[in-house]
């Protein structure tokens, strides 16, 4: 059996990064006003620091400017809410990212809730969750919108397909298989509670795997020439999926890195200007 072809996830966010900055400088020049991200970080938690500075450097080359909130990690819910408020309110911030996971001591819901729903370009309130899922018109979660981009843009149609999602976080798993849903695919969650995963997985035609397990879907689970999308990013760049078993049988697989983390933050961006044009269209 010949190997999979890859879906390369940096090539796809480039050229959306390259189309949202002409997009976000076309939109200051035509209104005086230039896009505006909000990042919102508790505490210091090194990996998320280092998210947010990532986001913060993409939005210089996008065109978009960038204003960072720093909370200490002792921060109440109730001074978060305020502050996710504030920016919500105020007319000069047009999308709002709270990076998380925030402390255990946060009640994250209710800071999530704080974001108004039209500057919620992370796509992590109900109102973004419930857009996604009735398929309307709004901001969908940033790492689900990525995979759904990457599908369409290897001609993917999830139509009829037999979808298996591996995992059932609401900021990946929930709303990619909604996402999979509204495109009339028929979608299977797993999660840690799952029996037989192996057997499930592989009657699946297209594969997300979103546990943040290392290697946890084998090639021997992936059916032949199914389209297997790897969301986990685990320490030393290893995946969910077992890259060397499942390219074999694969018919397209993302690399990690390479594959979704990219188009993550290129989701991001563009939602921001998206954010900014209806805003600024009153
Ligand atoms: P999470 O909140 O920890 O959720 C993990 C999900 O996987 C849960 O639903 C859990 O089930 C399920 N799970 C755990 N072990 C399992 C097992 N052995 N079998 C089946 N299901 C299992 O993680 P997340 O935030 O969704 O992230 C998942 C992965 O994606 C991580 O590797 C993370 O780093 C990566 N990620 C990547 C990006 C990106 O930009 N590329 C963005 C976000 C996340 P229960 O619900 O039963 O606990």
């Amino acid at each position: 059996m010949s190997q999979a072809r890859l879906m390369d996830g940096t090539a796809l966010a480039r050229r959306i990064v390259e189309r949202t900055a002409h997009r976000a400088a076309e939109l200051t020049s035509r209104t005086g006003v230039r896009p505006c991200l909000a990042t919102v970080l508790v505490g210091e938690d090194p990996a998320s620091v280092t998210y947010v500075r990532m986001k913060q450097n993409r939005c210089r080359t996008a065109n978009i400017a960038s204003r960072h909130v720093e909370l200490p990690a002792e921060t109440t819910t109730a001074r978060l809410v305020r502050t996710l408020r504030d920016l919500s309110a105020d007319p000069s911030v047009h999308g709002i990212l709270l990076q998380h996971p925030v402390g255990d001591h946060i009640d994250e819901r209710a800071a999530f809730e704080a974001i108004a729903a039209e500057k919620d370009v992370d796509g992590v309130t109900f109102a973004s969750f419930a857009t996604m899922s009735f398929a309307l018109p709004g901001f969908v979660s940033c790492t689900p919108g990525g995979i759904m981009r990457l599908l369409d843009a290897y001609d993917v149609d999830p139509a009829g397909k037999r979808a298996v999602v591996v995992g059932r976080s609401a900021i990946l798993g929930k709303p990619v298989g909604m996402l999979l849903l509204a495109r009339d695919a028929t979608v299977t969650y797993c999660h840690s509670r799952t029996r037989e995963l192996s057997s499930v997985v592989r009657e699946a035609d297209i594969v997300v795997a979103a546990a943040g397990r290392p290697r946890l879907v084998r090639g021997e689970d992936v059916k032949p020439g199914a389209v297997v999308i790897d969301a986990g990013y685990n320490a030393g760049n290893v995946g969910d999926v077992d890259f060397a078993t499942a390219v074999e049988r694969a018919s397209l697989i993302t690399p990690v890195p390479g594959g979704v983390g990219p188009m993550t933050i290129a989701t991001l961006l563009e939602q921001t200007v998206d954010a900014a044009a209806r805003q600024l269209a009153g």
